[in-house]
């Protein structure tokens, strides 16, 4: 039922444990105690592209301002 896992010492026993600044749900490993988001992986992608949409938006400002 419950599909996340603890990465440091893959356990189910994971309780929910408030949300992040980024308003993502945090997660707390009651074995290791270990704190933790889900997928911190997805987000680094999507700050990635991030990255890359304001790059473009600068592009096009600077662009626009020939
Ligand atoms: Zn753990």
């Amino acid at each position: 039922m419950n599909e996340i896992i603890c990465f440091r010492c893959n356990s189910e026993n994971i309780v929910r444990n408030g949300n992040t600044s980024y308003g993502k749900p945090r997660y707390m490993c009651k074995d290791c105690r270990r704190h933790f988001v889900e997928n911190p992986a997805k987000e680094k992608i999507s700050v990635e592209k991030k990255e890359l949409i304001d790059k473009l938006l600068l592009e096009r400002l600077s662009l626009a301002g020939i």
